[in-house]
């Protein structure tokens, strides 16, 4: 792990693989059995648990905490003190407690102290505004806020709220995007789901 960055004050469990360029900042702690991609910042105070595995350029922010059971996929953006869960319900005298599973697709961003309860998925390019708490499944380039979470429109890839609609077509809403111009093509059946 010659190209990886580890603050000495970092903490990484033997046999946890890291890939090239990714940087861990101090008080951070990796498990032996976690796996992080290539070119990743694990900010300071993170713990990546057993088994978690992050893909390539994911960004986490100070304070999170990746419990096992948490998959992350490639170009995610953790907030600052976002907070996941793996247990559905919980209890601190349970003997038999079952891990509940979070995947966080490709491109997503979650915002700052937001909450994400456990058994959803969040899909690619999503945004997660500040502070939200999301209880179930968020569509991909949807944006979800406050608590419970409400689908309130979508983002572009490039982060900003889409506005336009284009045209409809073949079951999906073409939207496109005042900054980069993009089109993004959202399923009629997500875009109704919009609050
Ligand atoms: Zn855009």
């Amino acid at each position: 792990m010659s190209d990886v960055f580890i603050h000495p004050l970092a903490v990484v469990d033997e046999g946890a693989q890291i890939g090239k360029g990714t940087k861990i900042w101090h008080f951070a702690h990796v498990r032996g059995t976690a796996r992080i991609g290539e070119n990743c910042i694990i900010g300071k105070d993170v713990y990546i648990d057993a088994d978690v595995v992050i893909g390539d350029r994911v960004k986490i922010q100070n304070g999170v905490s990746v419990y096992h059971g948490v998959t992350i996929e490639d170009d995610v953006f953790c907030g600052p003190h976002m907070t996941f869960t793996n247990d559905m319900y919980p209890r601190a005298f349970s003997e038999s407690w079952e891990v509940s599973r979070t995947l966080v697709k490709r491109g997503a961003s979650i915002g700052a102290h937001a909450t994400i309860v456990c058994d959803t998925v969040l899909g690619e390019y999503c945004m997660v505004g500040s502070g939200a708490v999301v209880t179930r499944d968020v569509p991909a380039h949807g944006l979800v806020v406050g608590n419970p979470a409400r689908l309130i429109g979508f983002v572009c890839k490039c982060g900003q709220p889409l506005r336009e609609v284009v045209k409809e077509e073949n079951g999906a809403v073409v939207m496109k995007c005042s900054k980069c111009e993009a089109t993004v093509s959202i399923p009629t059946s997500d875009y109704d789901k919009v609050v």
